[in-house]
């Protein structure tokens, strides 16, 4: 039997960022996971300033930055107007090549088992981990990374309660603009124009050299919405959105149109010795927040800076110990506004009222005043050029994007 201070059950993004923090601590560490290269998977795509502000605890910052694109500028736009030219601070990084980057920081000192944990028995001090392929491990503590399986934790009797089931729906696509000069802006957050579009916003970004568009908001799986956005994607959005064809102009989708319904779960049950839940095994986030990722990274920063040091200095694994990392202030922080934003964003979109109505226009005064501000503030960009009387600004062909 193989032995290990710490066996991670999973090399998703929480996985894989702990097993290079735990090896780098020089802690004894080992990770499962059956996929030698994780695989392509629609998911989080790009990382906002306070996600890599988290990935900077981490110690991987440097990496992520070399494998992901900068935005550089993000326009936020609503009925075809920009009403704001935000500074960039998001770096643009598919999902399996931020896990596979994150994989390539795991020291060799921590073995990487290609198999899938396949039953956990706990006890107060150490921990036996049985793979797939007949091996068994045995641990003083196991990180459940499984992410949306539910098998090891069902496996720990740790149930799973739906909080909202079909919450939003996530749909990514590559877009290419019709004009060889690429789109006029550097990324753009477009909001929805009614509560009865039933989507909350559609975000372009860079990802290398091709712009990724993320669409997100509360329709059903089954709604034939969907299907003719798969079928013509260019007019059905601009059927909800006739204003975001005036920024986007025309485009074609290089691709599929990936489209991935999301339920709202919390687990119960977990405080248990021995094991320690993160990320999607612990709880899932609205991707139309944003705020998965992060809240992935915060319990592994927590978990591999503070807590697993911390535990191991003394005997036992006690859920009394284990408990710690679930209390822990700066986590419950982030579950807690992971979950306002979750239903905030879903109220603030759906919502018909005569309030509701007033909050968005108040929301859009708010950045069209932001964006009113920085531009008196900031010389006029370079980007804009005017022709032979000096007027009728244009955008300079070299400033056009992807
Ligand atoms: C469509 C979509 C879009 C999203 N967009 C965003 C976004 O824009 N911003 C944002 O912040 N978040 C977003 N999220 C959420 C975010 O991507 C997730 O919260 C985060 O990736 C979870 O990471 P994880 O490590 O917990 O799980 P995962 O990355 O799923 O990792 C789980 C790992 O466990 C492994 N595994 C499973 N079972 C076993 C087993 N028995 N033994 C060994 N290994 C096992 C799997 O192979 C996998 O590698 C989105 C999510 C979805 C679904």
């Amino acid at each position: 039997m193989r032995e290990a201070d710490v066996v991670i059950a999973g090399g998703g993004l929480a996985g894989s960022f702990a097993a290079a923090m735990l090896g780098r601590a020089g802690i004894g560490a080992a990770i499962v996971d059956p996929h030698t290269v994780y695989p392509e998977d629609f998911r989080c795509e790009k990382l906002d300033g306070v996600q890599m502000h988290t990935i900077g605890l981490t110690g991987l910052t440097d990496a992520v930055l070399r494998a992901s694109t900068a935005d550089r500028e993000c326009w936020v736009a609503r009925f075809g107007h920009v009403l704001e030219k935000r500074p960039g601070d998001q770096q643009g990084i598919m999902y399996d090549t931020l896990v596979n980057t994150a994989r390539a920081e795991i020291p060799a000192s921590v073995p990487f088992i290609h198999a899938k944990v396949m039953d956990i028995a706990t006890g107060p001090e150490r921990q036996t981990v049985k793979l797939s392929n007949g091996d068994e491990i045995s641990a003083r503590l196991v990180v459940v990374a499984t992410g949306l399986n539910p098998n090891i934790r069902e496996k720990l009797d740790i149930t799973r309660d739906i909080i909202s089931a079909g919450h939003s729906i996530s749909i990514g696509f590559n877009a290419k603009p019709a004009d060889p000069r690429g789109f006029p802006f550097p990324a753009l957050t477009y909001f929805s124009e009614s509560p009865t579009d039933k989507m909350a916003y559609i975000t372009l970004f860079p990802v290398g050299s091709m712009m990724r568009a993320n669409l997100f908001g509360y329709r059903h799986l089954h709604d034939p919405w969907l299907k003719k956005l798969r079928e013509a994607p260019r007019e059905t959005l601009y059927g909800i959105w006739p204003g975001l064809r005036a920024l986007m102009g025309d485009f074609t989708v290089d691709g599929f149109v990936k489209i991935r319904p999301v339920d709202l779960y919390v687990t119960g049950g977990y405080r248990q010795q021995g094991v320690v839940l993160v990320g999607d095994a612990f709880a899932t986030s609205c991707p139309a927040a944003g705020t998965g990722a992060r809240k992935a990274l915060v319990d592994v920063e927590r978990l591999c800076n503070v807590h697993i040091p911390q535990w191991l200095k003394t005997p036992g694994m006690g859920e009394g110990k284990i408990a710690a990392f679930y209390d822990d202030p700066v986590k419950r922080a982030c579950d807690d506004y992971s979950s306002e934003k979750a239903f905030g964003l879903r109220a603030f979109t759906l919502d018909t009222s005569a309030a509701g109505i007033a909050r968005r226009w108040i929301k859009f005064g708010l950045h069209w005043g932001k964006g009113t501000m920085r531009s008196l503030m900031t010389p006029a960009p370079s980007t804009v050029v005017h022709d032979d009387e000096g007027n009728a600004p244009q955008l300079a062909r070299g400033d056009r994007h992807f």
